[in-house]
């Protein structure tokens, strides 16, 4: 049998100089939340609550909603966990919910535009979401995805705490939102970087295409030079940054993702004992060296050969 490796990480997700970054897990179902309990994932950093209505042919009840949210949340009963709102479209697209025939999907009605045009089930969602909450005792946030403007993430934090939800965020996973990233820290309580889709508009490469594979990759210095400018309007709003796309479940990334000032990195649960343990590596200003070599390099491959030689 193969000898099991076993990272070392004492559950606390930090630098070796003290530096806290949350080890958050991605989660889609009770079965993936139970998974990363038992990863020691510090909370969540993503649920897809859209993977729970990929098959729904009607839109679930408020009162199946809440069911299966809080067979979520319970696990994480006094631990921060950030329920994303029905991301459908694209990707992932939800019979319920779908849009007119688009020639380019992953440009069209998807994500928070689709709330925009269904407020309906957005407020029911979001009842949802609040009565599960209170039923888990769980550290509850909502954050909304596909976020392109100041005036949505606005609306987007005044309709979620109208429905009772303390902490309210968007997901900045257009290059349109990094730009304005300062902007946006004025309307909500935190933001979360979704990678996936960050990558995939920024460098115009559809993340569904192996075509494109390369380009869309996040080691991309362009993808990285937005990710510091999120990083640096956080920190000067005081407000945390995390990311939750794949790039955050790559241990030398997470490194340039610190030094780039993200305060929390989630995962899915495979990953969270090998991030945690290689955070613990290194210092704050190690990973800030880091960042600083991927950001000026020409190209992702030599962005992760450096920073790959520089944390070994
Ligand atoms: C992302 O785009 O990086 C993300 C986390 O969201 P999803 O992969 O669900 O689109
Ligand atoms: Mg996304």
């Amino acid at each position: 049998a193969e000898a099991v490796v076993t990272e070392d990480w004492n559950g606390t997700g930090a630098t070796s100089d003290g530096l806290r970054v949350k080890v958050l897990a991605n989660v889609g179902s009770a079965k993936d939340a139970r998974a990363a309990v038992e990863a020691g994932a510090e909370g969540v950093g993503l649920f897809r609550t859209e993977f729970s209505y990929l098959d729904a042919t009607d839109e679930p009840s408020v009162a199946d909603q809440q069911a299966a949210y809080a067979a979520v949340l319970a696990p994480f009963h006094g631990k921060p966990i950030i329920v994303r709102t029905l991301d459908a479209g694209a990707d992932k697209p939800l019979a319920f919910l779908a849009p007119d025939p688009e020639p380019n999907p992953a440009l069209g009605v998807r994500g928070i535009r689709v709330s925009r045009e269904r407020v309906d089930v957005l407020d029911r969602q979001l009842a949802a979401i609040v009565g599960a909450a209170a039923e888990t005792g769980a550290e509850v946030s909502v954050m909304a995805p596909m976020v392109a403007t100041v005036e949505e993430a606005t609306w987007f934090a005044d309709r979620a705490h109208a429905a009772g939800v303390e902490r309210a965020g968007v997901m900045i996973e257009v290059p349109a939102a990094a730009l304005v990233a300062d902007e946006i820290f004025g309307a909500v309580e935190f933001v979360s970087i979704g990678t996936n889709d960050l990558a995939q508009y920024t460098l115009a490469a559809d993340r569904q295409l192996g075509a494109v594979a390369a380009l869309n990759d996040p080691w991309q210095p362009a993808l990285l030079r937005l990710i510091g400018m999120i990083g640096k309007a956080g920190l000067a709003a005081g407000k945390p940054v995390g990311v939750c796309g794949e790039a955050a479940a790559d241990p030398n990334l997470a490194g340039v993702l610190v030094g780039l000032g993200i305060t929390s990195l989630s995962m899915n649960a495979g990953a969270i004992r090998k991030v945690g343990a290689a955070l613990a590596k290194h210092t704050e200003d190690t990973y800030r060296q880091v960042a600083r070599a991927a950001l000026v390099s020409h190209k992702a491959s030599d962005a992760r050969a450096t920073v790959h030689a520089m944390l070994s």
